[in-house]
């Protein structure tokens, strides 16, 4: 509770930075493959636990020297489980009623999908490697037995990609192999009203983590030079949590539905409840691992890939614009500039709780990024 209480006063968007461990791809072209020479490019560092160092002098280039504040940084060996730590909050102000967000942002290979899902592998990861979805799903789940009456839950996975949505449960959806041209058939419009995506009912974390991988199977991937199985899609599984209310109970927060029955993003206009019938209280969980922040320029993409980078570029700054608008409590927030912020706007806003988990690498190599990317955190702030 008092915890509660402590994000409830600090806002509702929170920003963590993750700095990753260096690793091979880090290395420049040229460069020793020695440890130590993989050591002296780390330009990127934690100085404390909400403080991020850049310092870097390279020959022909200007220095860098550079703090960044964050509500949390963790260095890269910060575990798997000391972040999901602190999101494990959020899942009880998900109980409580509340929309939840939870979204990493950062160019290909910062950790993102580490961050959110766990390592590139074909299931045979440990516990301690686990990312924050199968851990949120299984602490959603634990929760819900310790307080019955267990709510409903159910959950739908859909990717951005080009601008459309592709829904990943649909029965029909398209399988892609990696470096295949993917087809979409929906018009990439945001402001056309998609049709809801595919909802299935859950009854434990097991079976609604089954779905989601099967889900990711459908994932988009085009390889770039940056990471060779980047993903090029913003991926948001939506896990919608609806409770019945009793006649005395309070109403829910802003932003968070009654007497809903319709879960996930774009949800059409409900109808009036039959007289008689109990109300009901919806909450929704987005966990979102978004695509690569790079330009052009760095993922050397032509052709296809040119024109998803184009439209990822897009929409991330239409998320740029929604968080600016809401830091400065003007009016009217775009949410519908895309397809990306059109799906989070329960997500953005209101009484809703939001958490960037912005992930960079600690590499020479990859400064320019990193700079956009706490950059971006910092404006999110
Ligand atoms: P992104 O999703 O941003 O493209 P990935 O999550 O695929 O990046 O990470 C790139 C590589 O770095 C992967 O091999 C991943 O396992 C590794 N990695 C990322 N973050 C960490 C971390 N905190 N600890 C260990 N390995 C990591």
């Amino acid at each position: 509770l008092l915890h509660n209480a402590l994000v409830e006063l600090r806002g509702n968007l929170r920003v963590h930075c993750r700095i990753r461990p260096l690793l091979p791809l880090d290395n420049e072209p040229g460069d020793a493959v020695s440890q130590s020479s993989a050591v002296s490019a780390e330009v990127v560092r934690a100085v404390d636990d909400e403080t991020v160092l850049v310092k870097c002098n390279r020959p022909g280039h200007p220095s860098i020297n550079k703090t960044y504040n964050f509500d949390r940084v963790y260095g890269p060996a910060e575990s798997q489980s000391v972040v999901f730590g602190d999101v494990c909050p959020l899942l009880t102000s998900l109980l409580d009623g509340y929309n939840v967000c939870v979204m990493a942002y950062g160019q290909t290979g910062s950790g993102k999908s580490y961050t959110m899902l766990g390592p590139h592998s074909k299931g045979g990861e440990s516990h301690s490697d686990m990312g924050i979805v199968p851990r949120a799903v299984e602490e959603l789940f634990r929760l819900i037995s310790e307080n019955p009456p267990s709510p409903e839950v159910e959950v739908s996975v859909v990717e951005v990609y080009n601008n459309d949505i592709v829904d990943l449960l649909a029965k029909d959806s398209p399988a892609v192999t990696s470096g295949a041209k993917r087809e979409v058939t929906a018009a990439g419009d945001a402001r056309k009203e998609a049709a809801p995506p595919t909802c299935k009912a859950v009854g434990s974390a097991s079976e609604l983590l089954r779905l989601v991988r099967g889900g990711l199977q459908h994932r988009a991937r085009l390889p770039t030079l940056v990471h060779e199985d980047s993903s090029r899609s913003h991926l948001i599984v939506t896990v919608t949590v609806t409770t019945a209310l009793g006649p005395d109970s309070a109403d829910p927060p802003t932003g968070a539905g009654r007497k809903s029955s319709v879960c996930g993003p774009a949800r059409p206009p409900r109808p009036p409840e039959p007289a008689g019938r109990a109300e009901q209280a919806c909450a929704t969980l987005q966990l979102v691992d978004l695509a690569g922040s790079e330009c052009a320029g760095v993922s050397g993409a032509t052709g296809p890939a040119l024109r998803e980078t184009s439209w990822i570029n897009r929409s991330l700054a239409a998320l740029a614009d929604v968080l600016g608008a809401l830091s400065e409590h003007r009016g009217h927030v775009p949410y519908r500039n895309s397809r990306l912020t059109h799906l989070l706007q329960d997500s953005l806003g209101g009484d809703a709780k939001f958490l960037v988990l912005l992930c960079v690498s600690p590499s020479q190599k990859h400064v320019a990024q990193t700079l956009q990317g706490l950059g971006f955190g910092t404006r999110a702030r």
